[in-house]
């Protein structure tokens, strides 16, 4: 049997974050990927030169065109630019039954390029949160979602706490890699009964280019193949860690992490 993991993102022309990222995660694990674009980026290792957005309509008949004929066993959401558009992809994964979402709350690049209008927030909380089985801030995403400063908490764990209450009760993974001058890397899932604590060494680099992508991608991969939501995630960790250990010196700025 053929498994299928569709990602709804935006693309990045230099191929290392993004529908990209995702797509080459899928093969790499195993999966068969495929993709609804909503956005398209003009990219490269040192930045976002332009952003051009998909119409709906064209969105919504992407996701159609998938999921009535190869289907998904779970799909991840990546960039999602707007307001509309969230309306959009959350009614179509409502009335298509897609059981397994996980949602990545992309909202800016590491080099500081909006990939979410400001406004488009509120719904990306109210209505696509609830679709889904797990999402995946980091530090600073979480810090816009709970209007609060890491700072304001003392532990990673508390933070994650919050911000299950602030997801509306959906399982958060608080990934803890801009945490400063950290010796190791701590993510927290926190699902409302228990914490889970991931930790794994700090790779001292540079290249880190669509590392956020890649982890959601791989965690995709892996409930798309029926692996339960905690060992999930410690799998696509693995992953992860030894994508930033291979990292390709492509470009002049921070290089993509390696997916095969
Ligand atoms: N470009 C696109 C289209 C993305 O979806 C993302 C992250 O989700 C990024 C860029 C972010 O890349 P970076 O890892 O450099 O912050």
């Amino acid at each position: 049997m053929t498994i299928k993991a569709m990602t709804i993102a935006g693309s990045d022309s230099g191929g290392g974050a993004g529908i990209q990222a995702d797509l080459k995660t899928f093969q790499e694990l195993g999966v068969f990927g495929t993709s609804v674009i909503t956005a398209i980026t003009a990219q490269n290792t040192l930045g976002v030169t332009d952003v051009h957005p998909i119409p709906v309509l064209t969105i919504e008949e992407q996701f159609k065109a998938v999921i009535t004929d190869i289907g998904a066993d779970a799909v991840k959401t990546g960039m999602l630019y707007d307001k509309e558009r969230i309306e959009a992809i959350a009614d179509l994964v409502s009335r298509h039954q897609v059981t397994n979402l996980i949602v990545d709350p992309v909202m800016v690049t590491t080099t500081g390029s909006p990939l979410l209008k400001e406004d488009a927030q509120d719904t990306l909380i109210k209505k696509l949160f609830p679709l889904a089985i797990l999402v995946t801030p980091n530090i600073p995403e979480a810090e816009a979602i709970l209007s609060k400063k890491r700072e304001d908490f003392d532990k990673l764990e508390d933070m994650a706490k919050a911000l299950y209450h602030a997801c509306g009760g959906v399982p958060v993974l608080l990934k803890g890699g801009h945490e400063a001058r950290a010796e190791f890397m701590t993510d927290v899932l926190f699902t409302g009964q228990t914490s889970v604590l991931y930790t794994s060494p700090r790779i001292d680099t540079t290249h880190t280019h669509g590392t956020g992508c890649t982890y959601a991608a791989a965690i995709t991969a892996f409930i798309a193949q029926g692996v339960k939501l905690e060992s999930a995630i410690f799998k696509a960790k693995e992953f992860l860690h030894v994508a930033i250990e291979q990292a390709k010196p492509v470009g002049e700025g921070a290089g993509p992490v390696h997916h095969s």
